[in-house]
């Protein structure tokens, strides 16, 4: 049986990060991956830039049963130190809106920048391997398709479980479970929301259309894009919100979170104004909105005139733009969704190595625990600071 001081199951960010600095500290070091081939997130990540992490890094980004565990890795390893790992290897990005950074070439630069860490520290890097057995006795030992393995420290970074097509499995919370640690509910989270009420046929007729919108729920809200999807509503504003939306909760959404409508309308009937609500609101440089939009959303309230409108028609136009409420059917699940929430029970493992309180030697990271970002950089960022963090103490 091959022994090794540190054995690292799931090669994904934190798994290639912790297998880097494992490594470096002279720690024989094996990570082994069922898929073909590894980091294969990091290959789809940021539209295939990679949002490899963001300037502006708080714990607050950060949503967890224990809204303090993060803490401590996010001030361990930050944002700055793995801008400098990306600037020793020389690589082009660039800061695309509200601190996200970008790869300017391609996602795949990054995997490259772990895996040349990995290969010059000494990790080694098994693909094509299925595990079937873990078990304790002095050392873990592992059964898997490439033969048996035995480790002194055993980590998991199997991530959570969206996108099963890439090589998501629940393998890291059953053996979680295996040795007795609890696991929280598990929902998508950074997902799409499907609607099957009478908002549908607007949001088909709208697909593909985009707009600026201040989304609601649970005392949480994001401004920033919604777009129209033939199922339902998706972009960074709605991704963001989902996480924080559970099965039956209604959603707010002002969708001129811009303007102040109602003074507007008030102030055109006050200047007699004779345009059809369509052709100002669309002229508003600020909004940016199509015509389209405003026909479809309105329907005959879009010929509105603003001399011609009472109160009460005021109102009714506000309502719809400012104040659509509804409930979504649902999300469109782990098919699409970018990150898990819930997970490995934080309490059952110490922030500062990542080992289970309770299993010498046994670890997890990443986003198999119960720690999910929001979008723009904050997931990555957790894996490579709970990579780095237990690659630290293995
Ligand atoms: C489409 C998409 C785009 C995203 N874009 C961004 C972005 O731009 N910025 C950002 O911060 N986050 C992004 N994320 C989220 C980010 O990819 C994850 O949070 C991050 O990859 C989690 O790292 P991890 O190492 O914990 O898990 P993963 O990167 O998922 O790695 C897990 C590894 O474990 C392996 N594995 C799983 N089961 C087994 C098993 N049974 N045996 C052996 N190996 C196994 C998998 O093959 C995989 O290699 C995106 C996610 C998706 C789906």
């Amino acid at each position: 049986m091959k022994h090794y001081d540190c054995i690292i199951i799931g090669g994904g960010a934190a798994g290639l990060m912790c297998a880097a600095t494992a490594a470096a500290r002279g720690k024989s070091t094996l990570v082994l991956d069922h898929s073909n081939k590894v980091g294969k997130k990091i290959l789809m990540s940021g539209g295939g830039r990679c949002n490899f992490t963001n300037y502006y890094i708080e714990p607050t980004n950060y949503l967890s049963a224990n809204k303090h565990f993060c803490k401590s890795a996010l001030s361990r390893f930050t944002q700055w130190d793995f801008i400098a790992l990306v600037d020793k290897h020389g690589l082009a990005y660039h800061e695309k809106t509200q601190g996200q950074l970008f790869c300017d070439n391609k996602a795949s630069d990054i995997l490259t920048i772990l895996l040349n860490e990995c290969e010059q520290a000494g990790a080694e890097i098994q693909t094509h391997c299925e595990i079937s057995k873990v078990e304790k006795n002095e050392l873990y030992e592992l059964q898997s398709s490439q033969g048996p393995f035995s480790c002194t420290s055993l980590v998991v970074a199997t991530g959570g479980l969206s996108i099963p097509t890439m090589g998501a499995t629940g393998f890291g919370y059953e053996l979680a479970r295996q040795f007795g640690l609890q696991v929280s509910e598990l929902q998508a989270g950074l997902v799409p929301f499907t609607i099957s009420d009478k908002n549908l046929d607007s949001c088909k007729a709208l697909a593909g259309v985009s707009l600026q919108a201040l989304i609601e729920c649970n005392n949480q809200s994001f401004n920033d894009k919604l777009l129209f999807t033939h199922r339902g509503i998706s972009g960074p504003a709605v991704l963001q919100i989902s996480s924080y939306w559970r099965s039956g909760d209604e959603l707010r959404i002002d969708l001129l979170p811009g303007l102040d409508l109602e003074e507007q309308l008030k102030t055109w009937r006050q200047q007699g104004q004779k345009g059809e609500l369509k052709n100002l609101l669309s002229k508003l440089d600020e909004l940016d909105l199509a015509k389209s939009f405003i026909q479809q959303w309105l329907q005959e309230d879009a010929e509105l005139r603003p001399c011609d409108m009472n109160d009460e028609k005021i109102q009714r136009v506000c309502h719809a733009l400012k104040n659509w409420c509804f409930k979504p059917s649902g999300t469109e699940g782990w098919r699409t969704a970018e990150v898990t929430l819930g997970g490995i029970d934080t309490n059952e493992v110490s922030s500062k190595t990542f080992e289970a309180k309770n299993v010498d030697g046994l670890y997890f990271i990443g986003e198999v625990l119960d720690v999910t970002g929001w979008l723009g950089g904050f997931n990555f960022q957790w894996a490579w600071a709970s990579g780095w963090c237990a690659g630290q103490y293995v």
